[in-house]
């Protein structure tokens, strides 16, 4: 899989698949789940509704898929990021898992190209440093014949030079 990274707003990206970084209501927030609402439209919402009387809430760590509406993407994945609470190990694993299961169930889309904000590190405040080696780190791992480009999104600055800099770029 090639990874790439770009600074920006994930609701402005064509690719497949676009990530979510929901909460477990699945009924929207601030951050980049508000602008993916916000810039995505009703539809979107209105299936993380069907989905939420289907199933019920989303669990940390867990992935949900919906249309994209007005997006350009054609997907957006909502996987719920995992508030920091000091617990390293645990907290690790469940935001390690949120990359996984997106990118498990891009998979099963047949998703090519699949593009990722930095989940937890808004306002659930995981540090930032931690936050993007277990993203890099659970990409590089996931071996895939079916995903073939990764996008990292940062939206601040502190996010980019970190990628950057984990990146080797
Ligand atoms: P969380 O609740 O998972 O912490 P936030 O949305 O508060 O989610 O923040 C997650 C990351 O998304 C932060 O690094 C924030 O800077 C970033 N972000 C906010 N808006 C956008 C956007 N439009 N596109 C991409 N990333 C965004």
């Amino acid at each position: 899989m090639k990874i790439e990274l770009i600074k920006g707003d994930i609701t402005k990206i064509k690719a497949d698949a676009i990530v979510n970084a929901a909460n477990s209501s699945l009924l929207g927030g601030g951050g980049v789940d508000g602008a993916i609402h916000r810039a995505g439209g009703k539809q979107i919402l209105d299936e993380c509704m069907e989905i939420r009387n289907r199933q019920g809430k989303c669990k940390t760590g867990e992935a949900v898929v919906t249309t994209a509406g007005n997006l350009p993407a054609n997907y957006v994945i909502h996987t719920v990021g995992t508030v920091w609470n000091n617990n390293e190990e645990k907290s690790s694993e469940l935001l390690a898992n949120c990359y996984k299961n997106s990118l498990k169930l891009a998979e099963s889309l047949n998703v090519k190209t699949i593009a990722f904000p930095n989940i937890s590190t808004g306002v659930y405040r995981f540090p930032k440093e931690l936050a993007g080696e277990i993203a890099v780190r659970e990409v590089e791992n996931f071996q895939s014949e079916i995903i073939e480009k990764v996008v990292f999104v940062c939206f601040d600055d502190e996010n980019e030079m970190i990628y950057k800099r984990l990146l080797n770029l």
